[in-house]
């Protein structure tokens, strides 16, 4: 479970574009990219709905693939940021705010630590 955990606390494994890659699935692939198209305000193609995953290379979503968080977990080496000593920085509370399964995700791995 901890490896489908992006470095932010997202859930990769129910994420579309992780869903569509596994199944081969462009029905999926075009509906997401019309909804995060008008959801987020930006272009979104169905080619991009397409990801293995936070911690696999090759990520294809225009969010995920520019993350900062991800770019700076890479950096440190960390399995997500819920294994850094910076647990609780300032790029993390702005994905908290924003999404609090986030934290929620992050804080239970740290209980099991
Ligand atoms: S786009 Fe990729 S990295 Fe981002 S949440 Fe979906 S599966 Fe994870
Ligand atoms: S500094 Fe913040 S964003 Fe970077 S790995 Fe640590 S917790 Fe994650």
């Amino acid at each position: 479970m901890d490896t489908m955990i992006a470095y932010c606390g997202l859930d990769c494994s129910q994420c579309p574009a992780f869903i569509a890659r596994q199944d081969g699935n462009d029905d999926l692939r075009r509906t997401t990219a019309l909804e995060w198209s008008e959801q987020f305000h930006i272009d979104i193609t169905p080619a991009a709905i397409d990801c293995s995953g936070c911690r696999a290379p090759g990520v294809h979503n225009p969010f995920c693939g520019t993350c900062a968080i991800r770019a700076c977990g890479m950096e440190r080496g960390v399995a997500n940021c819920a294994h850094c000593p910076d647990y609780g920085c300032e790029k993390l509370l702005k994905i908290f705010a924003a999404d609090g399964h986030c934290k929620n995700r992050l804080d239970e791995i740290r209980r099991w630590m």
